[in-house]
């Protein structure tokens, strides 16, 4: 599984870097997501699908 995030479709609400802050952060300037892994460890896939799927944005891609 690898994710990607599209900064321009993103909307900064957060709610990524709050639920998995091992994965995904924000940017200092304009608070959307900063990727700090592409590839999750296989017991956090689980938790990475979820914040996909919630993201309202729809600015997170899974490739798998
Ligand atoms: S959950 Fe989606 S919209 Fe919110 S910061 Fe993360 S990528 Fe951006």
């Amino acid at each position: 599984m690898r994710v990607r995030a599209d900064r321009d479709v993103c909307i900064g609400s957060g709610l990524c870097a709050l639920r998995l802050p091992e994965m995904f952060d924000q940017s200092d300037d304009d608070g959307t997501v900063v990727l700090l892994r592409r590839d999750p460890d296989p017991d956090q896939e689980a938790a990475v699908l979820d914040v996909v799927e919630a993201c309202p944005s729809g600015a997170l891609q899974l490739d798998r």
